[in-house]
């Protein structure tokens, strides 16, 4: 069984985000990780290698420095991996992006693919359906759990209030959940070989079956116009009733006064 991991290299959000005076962000400013989602989705497709023997290979998309999230990626036991990086595919919108990714897959031989939920960074959530779409796979997204059973993948997909039970037929398209697990560490071993394994990159004429217009920021559909700060709120007011009612009292009342209640 063959599964392949789209994992992308993300700032990380959590430290707070900051931006270029031109409303671009600051990539530099922020330390890069390897999107949650998508490790989860490595993590998933490991336990299919432990499990089943699979054989697991990443793939990204971005810059040379992306090797990195694929470093990692080896180094917590994938078998190989793959960076398409090519300056013609820089400013890819989801089409874009998905277009790219699909015309690297096509290259591939692959059973499953599984990609984040969405990344934290663009928080779309589109990329993985639309590379289902253009490779006529099957989609299955917000796994919480993955099971192989025969030529079949069965699958929680979690709702707000409750999960379903999927099966679909193998090849198909799998989109992962931060919540599916607990992502294994890179072991030391894992490290020293990562370091030296080979990398496959490709670039533009290896993408099969795609053309320039779907590609990088002229491919585009949509452009960033305006990229800004949330508004801030506004500091709060502290109130000292003389007792719980009074407290009640008051809450109740600045509700009313804003028509929540
Ligand atoms: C330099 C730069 C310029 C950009 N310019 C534009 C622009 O002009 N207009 C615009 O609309 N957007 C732009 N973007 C944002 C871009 O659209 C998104 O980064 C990209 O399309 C993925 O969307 P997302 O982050 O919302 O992914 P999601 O759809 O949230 O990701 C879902 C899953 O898809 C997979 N995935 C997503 N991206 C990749 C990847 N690169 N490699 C491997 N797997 C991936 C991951 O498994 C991920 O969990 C730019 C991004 C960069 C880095």
């Amino acid at each position: 069984m063959k599964v392949v991991v789209c994992i992308k290299q993300v700032p990380d959000t959590k430290g707070g985000v900051s931006f270029n005076p031109d409303g671009t962000l600051n990539r530099a400013a922020m330390l890069a990780i390897m999107n949650p989602d998508d490790k989860a989705g490595l993590e998933a497709a490991l336990r299919l290698k432990d499990q089943y023997g699979a054989e697991v290979t990443v793939l990204t998309m971005g810059l040379p420095k992306a090797t990195d999230v694929l470093r990692e990626a080896l180094a917590m036991g994938a078998d190989k991996a793959v960076l398409v990086t090519d300056r013609v595919l820089g400013g890819a919108d989801t089409w874009a992006t998905s277009t790219t990714i699909a015309g690297a897959l096509r290259n591939l031989e692959y059973d499953l693919v599984i990609t984040g939920r969405q990344a934290i960074d663009g928080d779309t959530a589109q990329v993985g359906p639309q590379i289902a779409e253009h490779l006529g796979l099957p989609v299955i997204s917000y796994a919480q759990d993955i099971k192989i059973d025969g030529d079949k993948v069965i699958v929680e997909r979690l709702y707000d209030d409750r999960y379903h039970v999927l099966e679909a037929k193998m090849p198909c398209l799998i989109t992962a959940l931060a919540e599916l697990n607990e992502p294994r560490y890179m072991t030391p071993g894992g490290i020293f070989d990562a370091f030296q394994a080979e990398i496959t990159t490709w670039g533009r004429a290896d993408l099969k079956d795609v053309e320039d217009g779907n590609l990088g920021l002229n491919g585009s559909p949509t452009k960033i116009a305006k990229a800004s700060d949330k508004v801030r709120k506004g500091a709060g007011e502290k109130v000292v009733p003389d007792s719980p009612e009074d407290a009640v009292a008051y809450i109740i009342g600045k509700l009313d006064e804003k028509h929540v209640i």
